[in-house]
């Protein structure tokens, strides 16, 4: 009932050819008549109260069964619709039904059934402990949802539910509602529920974040676009100070593309802004990746944004640049001879269970608290800048390493030397016993 769409100010009104013109609705009559609202999938205006609370409905038509978009008839048609009798009965039980919601303590049955109360007040706590649950899983990242739906049975019921499961053992009201809910219909756990909820809590962090932006009035943006699962998606960023004097980086939303062009993202950037009401002329900066869309001085985003907000400077992501500078610098043959060198010396380590069990013993000889060793990564094959913690976790093993390749170069030695000699080839030799033979090995510093 409040939480209708309203048209924002620059809404444009999707325009119809009629009596010889093309004529489209206009937001001066939601302020006129605060009781209209405009379907924007039905392009047609609804009277709020009469569609939900009218009575002997059959007999009614536009307006209350159906949206009325006869928009030259629309000035008489609502005037008439305001006088109705039974408009004034729907806009009464409205009124009545929103104070209910807002105050049931205050409506009649209320007062005198103490068991509703009662219910209520469980029912909202049991509400918020689903809440808390899902709110845990999403800000640890955990994936909600298992193979199977249900407590009961086999299969993985899921995070969410496992969790509950765990908070039941400690609230028996919870208990009670997992194990025989009052209304098998309103258990408020199922996918769709657990999926809504999200989408609610999501929309309360997002206002929270943009109240904090507001408050700031000067913002910087920072949107790049990327293509997943063939749909092309805008990731857009906000960079503020809050009143804590601290500098955040806020991500807003991924806002989907049909075209990727310097005047679409522009377009889609400044939309979302509106739509959030932030003021686009109060952006005082913006960055992007280097491409000619988003950088170009003629038909780039920046151009499109300063032509809003003059003062909003553009810079080149410094994320970007500092991916680009790795790039290059890795085409210099001695830095890529390291790195593919890096590259197999990883892969000889982390594809045989053997060899990574050597590096293994041969560190918890040598490091106190080897278990906290970090293992040898990857390289990222696309974010150049993300190997940084590759590269150090390498360094903080070189030296082991070595010291591991020593033990297998000596035990490929003795098999070589054994074989020349004619004796009998060990089998099952442990690897540990390899580790006192080249003791007098000195390692040389990266
Ligand atoms: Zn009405």
């Amino acid at each position: 009932m409040t939480s209708h769409f309203v048209p924002p100010a620059n809404y444009t009104f999707p325009s119809v050819y009629m009596n010889g013109c093309n004529r489209e609705f206009k937001s001066s009559w939601l302020k006129k008549y605060n009781w209209l609202v405009y379907s924007p999938s039905l392009d047609g205006v609804l009277c709020l109260h009469c569609a939900i609370f009218s009575d002997n409905r059959k007999q009614k038509g536009a307006l209350v069964n159906r949206p009325f978009n006869k928009w030259t008839k629309i000035s008489s048609e609502l005037a008439d619709h305001a006088n109705n009798a039974y408009h004034s009965r729907a806009m009464s039980a409205s009124k009545l039904f929103v104070d209910c919601i807002n105050k049931p303590e205050l409506t009649l049955p209320d007062r005198f059934d103490t068991t509703r109360r009662q219910r209520r007040v469980e029912n909202r706590h049991i509400l918020k402990m689903i809440i808390k649950a899902i709110l845990f899983c999403g800000k640890q990242c955990i994936a909600l949802r298992g193979d199977h739906e249900e407590m009961s049975g086999m299969g993985n019921p899921g995070n969410f539910l496992s969790l509950l499961s765990i908070l039941s053992e400690h609230y028996e009201l919870l208990q009670r509602h997992l194990q025989a809910p009052r209304d098998k219909s309103a258990q408020y756990m199922s996918p769709q529920i657990q999926n809504e909820l999200l989408s609610v809590l999501s929309k309360m962090i997002l206002n929270d974040i943009l109240k904090e932006i507001r408050k700031a009035k000067f913002f910087a943006i920072m949107a790049d676009e990327a293509t997943s699962h063939n749909d092309e998606q805008l990731s857009l960023c906000l960079r503020f100070v809050d009143e804590g004097k601290n500098i955040r980086e806020e991500f807003i939303e991924f806002v989907h593309m049909d075209n990727v062009s310097g005047h679409s993202i522009a377009t889609a950037i400044l939309h979302s802004l509106d739509e959030k009401q932030l003021d686009a002329t109060h952006i005082r900066a913006q960055t992007y990746d280097g491409a000619a869309a988003m950088s170009s001085e003629n038909v780039g985003v920046q151009k499109r944004i300063r032509e809003v907000s003059p003062l909003a400077m553009y810079s080149h992501c410094a994320g970007h640049c500092l991916n680009l500078v790795i790039v290059h610098s890795c085409k210099i043959p001695l830095v890529r001879n390291t790195i593919d060198k890096m590259k197999e010396v990883c892969l000889f380590f982390n594809y045989s269970p053997k060899r990574e069990g050597l590096l293994k013993s041969v560190i918890s000889k040598e490091v106190l608290h080897a278990e906290k060793r970090k293992p040898l990564l990857n390289l990222c094959a696309t974010r150049w800048a993300e190997r940084h913690s590759a590269y150090s976790h390498f360094y903080a093993s070189y030296v082991y390493m070595v010291y591991s390749l020593e033990v297998i170069a000596t035990r490929i030695r003795a098999m070589i030397t054994r074989r020349e000699t004619g004796l009998p080839r060990q089998s099952k030799m442990h690897l540990g016993c390899w580790l006192p033979l080249p003791a007098s090995i000195s390692f040389c510093p990266l």
